[in-house]
């Protein structure tokens, strides 16, 4: 007998056989059982998440003879002929390699012929976003006057490449990720209908590898169910996709953390020999790394969150500080970016290691120490300096910032302050997107010391999470405009320097002194040059400025 795919075997055929679209399936199954039928329907969602299946299965429910209560009757002409992939009037379409205007102008001339054997003819075009501009013009011609007996389903897992007039023309339905629950659930069922003999821990690593993708995962299954002859163990998994598991992941960081070289070189050997993916690996110390500051910062958050391996996050977190937590996380984001250029991931990932163990050693690890922060200082200075052109930036930055702290100070209010601080309870949201998380972990660490309704003075225990900060302040006034529905300038300085600069505008304050603003350009020429940012009471002196507001 021929072999068939496990994903293909296990392909559900109706709607109760689906796993983790309970609202879609709700919903088709609802119009089906009313018979309002649409002419075209738009699916959305990640790949392996069930679009085919249920555009395959829709089109076999909506032709069934015999339908009751919404659900094929798996008896009739039609329902037979589809359990065989064989009904001629359901047409599937790949997009990916049919996307001209040609293709398209077919599948519309053809369109306008009855169904053969169906009430409707379906046509299933998978990858929608890949046609051609004059091929979407094509297709929203047929989809503006459909023939009666013609069912559109557009499938893409990128919503965002389709023209607005195509998609407004189609009932959308977004495919979520299909849960680490759902997915060992159904892996479980397959393996026991399959009798493959496979490790509970194995089953919890594939659903976590496939990404909330059950296509990937069944197919993984199959794989490693091949290579390991019989009884699947991790070791058999890691081997075939050059993965290690979270054990071994939280085994290197916690290494890192304790600067123990040889620990590391050991592991790292080892990976090296048996050809492990170091891309994959840094991957995976990324997304644990950023677990354990959450766990960090907001526990809350953490607590809630569906993580398997809370007791190594747990751990990891007691022997970390904030500060080589970030470290660590900028770096691994550069190493990935390296890597995605390069073709020797081994040795950049060697060199990752050494770089971090150099980092802890000099910066002597544990809470709280200010030393840390002078020697990182150095480090960065190091890095900074490498480019020229840095230096410039670097020095307009501090211009525009001299400014900023000034002026938020001048404007301050102890009403904005406050509002301010209210909202930023709600940061922690930005949590929950993969491209906020970072950002919001990081401002998870500010203190708001000033606030008027335009500016904001924000500090950080560390100089490092100041120079991160600059780096994403884009990004960062993109998060706070959104959380405050205000349009702000933030800056940020260390706390270490809010320390010598405060007293000085309290004593302004004190004597009742006026602050004058300043340019906020960034080609400002501010007559004296400052080197040092606590320079500024030069500055205030000479305007005989005052303070409106200071708080800490
Ligand atoms: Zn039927």
């Amino acid at each position: 007998m021929q072999y068939k795919a496990l994903y293909r075997k296990y392909r559900p055929l109706d709607f109760d056989d689906l796993i983790g679209q309970d609202a879609i399936v709700k919903t088709l199954k609802n119009s089906l059982k009313n018979n309002k039928i649409g002419h075209a329907y738009l699916f959305t969602g990640t790949r392996g998440t069930g679009k085919t299946s249920v555009a395959k299965m829709f089109a076999n429910i909506v032709n069934c003879e015999d339908l009751i209560d919404g659900l094929p009757c798996g008896k009739c002409k039609i329902c037979n002929t589809t359990k065989k992939d064989d009904n001629p009037d359901i047409i599937e379409i790949d997009a990916a390699s049919n996307n001209g205007v040609d293709e398209i102008r077919e599948i519309k001339n053809k369109a306008t012929f009855v169904p053969v054997i169906s009430k409707y003819k379906v046509y299933i075009i998978d990858e929608v976003h890949m046609l051609s501009i004059g091929a979407f013009n094509a297709l929203l011609k047929t989809l503006e006057e459909p023939p009666s007996h013609a069912i559109f389903i557009l499938a893409t897992t990128e919503p965002h490449k389709i023209p607005i007039t195509i998609i407004s023309r189609c009932q959308r339905f977004d495919f979520k990720k299909i849960s680490i629950v759902d997915i060992k659930k159904r892996l479980k069922y397959i393996a026991d209908k399959e009798k493959i003999s496979i490790e509970d821990d194995c089953i919890n690593e594939l659903a976590i590898l496939s990404d909330g993708s059950l296509r990937d995962a069944i197919g993984l299954l199959d794989q490693v169910n091949s290579f390991s002859e019989g009884n699947i163990t991790l070791d058999n998994l890691y081997e075939l996709t050059g993965n290690v598991g979270i054990p071994l992941i939280c085994n290197i960081i916690e290494h890192l953390l304790n600067n123990n070289i040889n620990k590391l070189i050991e592991i790292y050997d080892n990976l090296y020999e048996k050809g492990a993916n170091f891309q994959k690996i840094a991957e995976t110390m990324l997304e644990v790394l950023t677990n354990v500051l959450i766990s960090k910062n907001a526990k809350k958050y953490f607590n809630k969150k569906d993580i398997y391996y809370k007791e190594e996050i747990e751990k990891l977190e007691k022997i970390s500080n904030r500060e080589i937590l970030h470290n660590i996380i900028i770096d691994i984001n550069v190493l990935l970016d390296n890597m995605s250029n390069s073709s020797n991931s081994s040795l950049l990932f060697e060199l990752f290691l050494l770089k971090t163990i150099d980092l802890g050693n000099k910066t002597d690890k544990k809470d709280d120490n200010n030393n840390i922060v002078s020697e990182i200082d150095e480090k960065k200075m190091v890095v900074d300096l490498k480019n020229k052109d840095n230096e410039n930036i670097k020095n307009d930055n501090y211009l525009l910032k001299h400014a900023l702290v000034n002026n938020t100070i001048a404007l301050a209010c102890k009403e904005y302050k406050n509002e301010i601080k209210e909202l930023f309870s709600n940061i922690d949201k930005y949590l929950l997107d993969s491209k906020t998380k970072n950002i919001a972990t990081l401002l998870m660490d500010c203190n708001i010391n000033a606030a008027s309704d335009d500016h904001l003075l924000l500090t950080y225990k560390y100089e490092s999470l100041v120079i991160e900060h600059d780096k994403n302040i884009n990004k960062i006034e993109k998060i706070l405009n959104e959380l405050t529905k205000r349009k702000y300038k933030v800056v940020a300085i260390s706390e270490d320097k809010w320390k010598e600069v405060r007293p000085k505008f309290v004593e302004l304050k004190k004597n009742n002194s006026k602050i004058e603003l300043m340019d906020e350009k960034k080609d400002d020429t501010i007559s004296c040059v400052v080197e040092e940012l606590n320079d500024i009471d030069k500055t205030i002196n000479e305007f005989g400025l005052e303070i409106i507001e200071v708080e800490e």
